[in-house]
């Protein structure tokens, strides 16, 4: 507005409301100071509404990107080995040969394929990223070694990929040994229902060796077969949207974040908000350590000029200009400390973006399979039209870490039938807030998943009238600021009351009762017929003639 702080401050201090400079006023409040001080008010959409609205104009112009990968599998099955000599083949008989960076992705060519690889392997940065609500992978490859077979994080993998629904190409390692089994290897993961192509299934599954290169393409042709199947198109024009995947701050170079574009192209010059962050692109570098000018759908790019360290799973959004990008990212910092809900989940790509709400995601470890059976089969009897039991792990044996970090990731109820956790899934659980619950008997848990689904339905909401009035005059009190004198005209106004203004049949405002007021002492209820004088919280552009009507408001839990 141009006005002195000190001004504005004076006037708010005349007004009944104490502020220091730091202080933000709610929206009613600034809106009547801005038009007492006669400027012209327009309220701002929020932050995420301008994103969504961003990212729905993104219909047309919808190409094939290429896939996000992630390696995944027991340790030493050879996850890293893959990676390596994926990237080198590619780096030798690349263009650029020579150097490669590592900026925590990269990519390769396959003639005229472009696929993507996050480059550390293993569950638990893609878990990470999941329970921080971002999916950036479309397709797993699973690292089994044809000599070892399959092994307890071989089964936890194939969990995780399940449950963030991302399909697996099984890549078994090692052929070159003598002691190599492929065979034994598929057999194994029979039970786990991946089922190779030659036993009549739809699982690629590729025979390998890291160490002599074998079949090295022939895993590339999967991972891309798998990716035509999955047809992830985006579009590639509009600005560009993005995840980060690894952010430092380097001493040279300052805040440098790894992104991976989601949609869109990403431009030297563009601003945008990630996260609370906000900036402009100064450089892109990719894969290769190359200063580049843009960077299409699947790449990964480091990239400098944000205004501090962004954090992994954050989204990343191009904007139209710079003042666009600073205020949305401040109102995201003021809405995210309202709110105190992390920013992740409302704000993904919906390419990108997990499943809807209603679902009740549960966990079920068992004592032996004849229970985990029973239970299934009861939660599969549980029916409701809102909201729906849903089973993402049902297995037998102890509640070990990874069912938390599962849980964690996929918002979910994690139950012990007959069951203790493990001393440090238990640890854990405790340090990421995650309940266990433990019970023995079947109807108990079926309660509990009842009452838990409970919790996701809507309540009931009632609201009763029970006063309204009429503003006879508007009067300044010192201590108070601007009060409503008004008349009582029907029940009774109290003291906590919601209330509504009513201005010519509309309604102006929602809000509370500040203070209320007879003749000058604050009083806790005024009936009908009696004058009294009304402070309404954050709002103060009442006027004479408004309809002010309490009412209150009752929730009842509904229950299934
Ligand atoms: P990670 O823990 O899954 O990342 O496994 P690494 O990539 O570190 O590999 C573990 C060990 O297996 C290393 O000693 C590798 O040299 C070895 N290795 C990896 N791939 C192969 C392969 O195809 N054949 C043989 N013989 N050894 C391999």
């Amino acid at each position: 507005m141009a006005e002195q702080s000190s001004n504005v401050i004076k006037f708010l201090f005349g007004m009944g409301v104490t502020v220091t400079i730091n202080q933000t006023l709610a929206a009613d409040t600034a809106e009547y100071l801005v038009k007492e001080f006669g400027h012209n008010p327009i309220r701002e959409e929020k932050a995420e509404e301008i994103i969504n609205k961003i990212k729905a104009s993104r219909a047309e112009n919808l190409k094939n990107r290429p896939p996000i990968v992630t390696v995944m599998g027991h340790v030493d099955h050879g996850k890293t080995s893959v990676l390596d000599v994926l990237r080198s083949a590619n780096v030798v008989s690349g263009e650029f040969g020579g150097i490669t960076q590592h900026i925590g992705a990269y990519q390769i060519d396959s003639q005229s394929n472009k696929l993507t690889f996050i480059d550390t392997p293993g569950h638990a940065a893609f878990t990470e990223m999941r329970s921080r609500g971002s999916k950036l992978t479309d397709i797993v490859v699973l690292v089994v070694a044809a000599d070892d077979g399959v092994k307890p994080q071989t089964v936890e993998s194939i969990k995780h990929a399940r449950a963030a629904n991302v399909p697996i190409v099984v890549a078994i390692n090692k052929c070159d040994l003598p002691e190599a089994d492929p065979q034994k290897v598929k057999n194994q993961l029979l039970e786990h229902e991946l089922i190779a192509e030659d036993l009549s299934g739809d699982t690629l599954m590729v025979e390998i060796s890291a160490k002599t290169k074998l079949n090295l393409d022939k895993l590339v042709e999967a991972i891309i077969l798998q990716a035509e199947i999955l047809d992830l198109k985006t579009d590639f024009q509009s600005k560009a949207t993005g995840i980060v995947l690894e952010s430092k701050i380097d001493v040279g170079r300052g805040p440098v974040a790894t992104i991976i574009v989601t949609a869109g192209t990403l431009k030297k010059g563009d601003f945008f908000v990630s996260g609370l962050r906000w900036g402009k692109v100064r450089a892109i570098i990719n894969d290769k350590g190359q200063n580049v000018d843009e960077a299409l759908p699947s790449t990964p790019v480091e990239i400098l000029g944000i205004n501090g360290a962004a954090k992994a799973g954050d989204d990343f959004i191009v904007l139209d200009n710079e003042k666009e990008a600073k205020i949305l990212s401040q109102n995201r910092a003021q809405e995210n400390k309202e709110s105190k809900n992390p920013l992740t989940f409302a704000t993904q790509d919906s390419a990108f973006s997990d499943k809807s709400a209603e679902e009740l995601n549960l966990i079920i470890k068992s004592d032996v399979h004849g229970s985990s059976e029973a239970i299934k089969n009861a939660i599969s009897q549980i029916k409701h039209a809102e909201v729906k039991p849903k089973i993402i792990l049902s297995d037998i044996g102890m509640v070990t870490e990874t069912d938390v970090t599962l849980a964690k990731a996929s918002n979910a109820v994690l139950i012990a039938f007959n069951v203790k956790p493990s001393k440090e899934a238990k640890k854990l659980a405790e340090m990421e807030k995650i309940k266990i619950s433990s019970y023995n008997i079947i109807y108990e848990v079926l309660d509990y998943i009842k009452s838990k689904m409970s919790g996701l339905l809507t309540p009931d909401i009632q609201e009763n009238v029970t006063g309204t009035a009429q503003i006879l005059e508007i009067f300044k009190v010192s201590g108070a600021g601007k009060v409503a004198g008004s008349k009582v005209t029907e029940g009774e106004i109290s003291s906590n009351s919601e209330l509504r203004i009513i201005r010519d049949g509309n309604i102006i405002f929602t809000g509370k009762v500040g203070t209320l007021f007879r003749e000058k002492n604050q009083v806790k209820q005024v009936s009908n017929g009696q004058e009294c004088g009304i402070t309404i919280k954050d709002y103060v552009d009442f006027q004479k003639n408004d309809t002010l009507e309490a009412f209150n408001v009752t929730s009842k839990e509904r229950s299934i």
